[in-house]
């Protein structure tokens, strides 16, 4: 309390406005020491403790809950003389505060503490930076991680968001804008799903894991998102219309680097007699193209879930590959093979009472190269199907249908390594064995 004690002492009124003008460049820095990063979670929604407001909010940094205002009487100024805490950071402004003496730190960004605290509620960016990435980075207990390969905490509830923000945050063009700009004047949506993109990437996490629970559920509130029968499937393409929906820019990035074109031909009769007459063409974009398994059920004479069949990947895009009608007497035509190809398996029969259950369990055989009509594709990201295996009955859907779990497979390649990521935990997995998984979708990234 130096500068009270100054003051204290202080006999005229120009010593007085010369303090006013000198305190806000010296707060107390001994208070800096009472800060405990292990508690601060910016993750949270950012609203106010006591008022629920999310207006003018500010985190103690000794004890990590947001409060609202400065101002005497108001709920941080409060705390500070409850509680004796009193470091505060403005969570929009990021500025940092001393209460109740309301002293501002204006050299914060010469404090390396303050600095890394700054970096965790808003992470930023240089093009230099991004040259590195893939790095290993250290969180605050001297834990390893790479960052853009890391875990979320609430797996059992939101893993299909975590599969599609892996899988969004992995596309280069799309996180380049991501991580380069700033959205503060475009909307709440993009805001937030800026923010997680950011954060996935940061190389200064305090835990090396997210929570993106709060999002989510901004999400289903706000944006409509209905919260029934979600895979990663239709929360992708959701997202990509949402953010088709809000920024011309992310648009113009996903047309380029995601969208697909397939033409669909239809034959008439005329075929069977050699005149190639089509009654029917189409062009038909795409973000996701899905690959149908052949027909297989477990529960069927000869079929055991210990013998499952396997069909290598190419047979299934031959569909798309190979310009012979189908049974249906329908070509189709990849006419645009974008940067990114996302495959769909299609598993599930919605119609089914038991969709997870019945599911088709064919295995997919694929090795981390293909070749699509003379054009080259690596495997980027691999996200497969698991079921909780439980006796536990709260572990089963209210019919009693299983319940299906995401888990996320992506391949560095500055390592040439694949990673999966199941809840918080990232672990190294061996290439050439995860066709032995239920792929439920994947990235093929254009090689040049
Ligand atoms: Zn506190």
């Amino acid at each position: 309390m130096e500068v009270d004690n100054k003051r204290k002492h202080s006999g005229s009124e120009l010593e007085q406005e010369v303090l006013k003008k000198i305190r806000p460049q010296e707060p107390n820095y001994a208070y800096l020491e009472t800060v405990v990063r292990e508690k601060l979670d910016f993750d949270t929604e950012k609203i106010c403790c006591i008022t629920l407001s999310p207006l003018n909010v500010y985190c103690c940094l000794v004890c990590g809950h947001f409060y609202q205002g400065r101002h005497e009487k108001s709920p941080a100024f409060i705390h500070s003389i409850n509680e004796n805490h009193h470091v505060f950071l403005n969570l929009t402004s990021l500025k940092f505060y001393i209460l109740p003496q309301n002293i501002q730190i204006l050299h914060g960004n010469k404090v390396q503490l303050l600095n890394s605290i700054k970096f965790a509620v808003y992470p930023t960016y240089c093009l230099k930076d991004l040259e590195s990435f893939p790095k290993h980075c250290f969180d605050l207990s001297n834990r390893v991680y790479l960052n853009g390969f890391i875990g979320f905490t609430n797996a059992a509830t939101y893993a299909y968001a975590h599969s599609v923000l892996l899988v969004i945050s992995h596309m280069v063009p799309l996180r380049d804008h991501f991580l380069l700009n700033h959205f503060d004047g475009q909307g709440e949506f993009i805001k937030r799903l800026s923010m997680c993109i950011k954060k996935i990437w940061s190389p200064k996490l305090f835990k090396p894991y997210l929570t993106v629970d709060n999002f989510v559920a901004y999400l289903k509130v706000k944006e409509g998102l209905n919260s029934n029968l979600i895979d990663p499937r239709f929360f992708l393409l959701w997202l990509f219309n949402k953010i088709c929906l809000n920024s011309k820019q992310l648009k113009s990035i996903l047309n380029q680097s995601c969208k697909g074109k397939v033409k669909i031909a239809e034959f008439g009769k005329e075929l069977e007699r050699s005149i190639s007459v089509t009654s029917n063409v189409k062009i038909r974009p795409f973000w996701v193209l899905t690959l149908d398994l052949p027909e297989f059920s477990p529960f069927e004479d000869g079929n055991s879930v210990d013998n499952l069949p396997q069909i290598r990947i190419t047979k299934l895009l031959t569909k798309f590959t190979n310009s012979k009608p189908t049974s249906t007497n329908t070509v189709f035509e990849l006419t645009r093979l974008p940067q990114f190809l996302i495959f769909h398996f299609n598993r599930f029969d919605c119609s089914s009472e038991h969709p997870v259950k019945s599911r088709n369990q064919t295995l997919v055989e694929f090795s981390g190269e293909l070749e699509i009509l003379h054009v080259k594709y690596r495997l980027k990201a691999n996200i497969i199907h698991v079921v909780i295996k439980s006796s536990c009955a709260d572990e089963k859907t209210a019919n009693g249908d299983e319940r299906s779990h995401w888990v996320t497979q992506l391949y560095d390649e500055k390592s040439e390594k694949w990673i999966e990521v199941d809840g918080i935990n990232t672990t190294e997995r061996d290439g050439e064995l995860l066709f032995l998984n239920e792929t439920f979708m994947q990235v093929w990234e254009k090689q040049d």
